[in-house]
């Protein structure tokens, strides 16, 4: 599937709605990112990149996490920020990418991207529980990249 056609099946505006059901529960900072493909790179460094690009390494309790999903590809990266990787335990995001792999070969992008959106959130909450004076400090828009 080409990345304009992913692009017209994802329904972003619900996926907006679940970041912001997400961060109402946690301190982090969710973030979605979609381009076609990695190349001449590794996907992790190219995510990397996007993370630092998005001011997402800026939070103040360094608890942003990221989704970056290589459309054409269908690969995934989460990273979390310094610290989240200071709490939680190795594998921690695993789990919800093999979730996202089997959603995408069914064709479930948005429900997919959901679900792993509200499984970080409920990790984030453990960790960061929201405050009472949270600031929303990311936005929650789909960060769209066309190549
Ligand atoms: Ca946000």
């Amino acid at each position: 599937m080409k990345h304009q056609e992913f692009l017209s099946a994802l329904d972003q505006p619900r996926i907006v709605s679940a970041i912001e059901g997400a961060e109402k529960r946690t301190a982090g900072e969710i973030r979605v990112h979609v381009q076609p493909k990695v190349v001449g790179a590794e996907i992790r460094t190219v995510a990397e990149k996007t993370f630092e690009r998005l001011g997402m390494t800026k939070t103040a309790a360094r608890n942003g996490v990221l989704l970056f999903i290589a459309s054409e590809d269908r690969r995934f990266v989460i990273l979390g920020d310094k610290g989240i990787d200071e709490k939680v335990p190795a594998g921690f995001w695993d789990e919800i990418i093999a979730k996202l792999t089997i959603r995408f070969k069914n064709s479930e992008f948005t429900d997919g991207i959901i679900e792993a959106i509200g499984a970080a959130g409920e990790h984030l909450e453990r960790y960061f529980p929201r405050q009472a004076d949270d600031v929303d400090e990311l936005s929650n828009a789909i960060d769209v990249s066309d190549e």
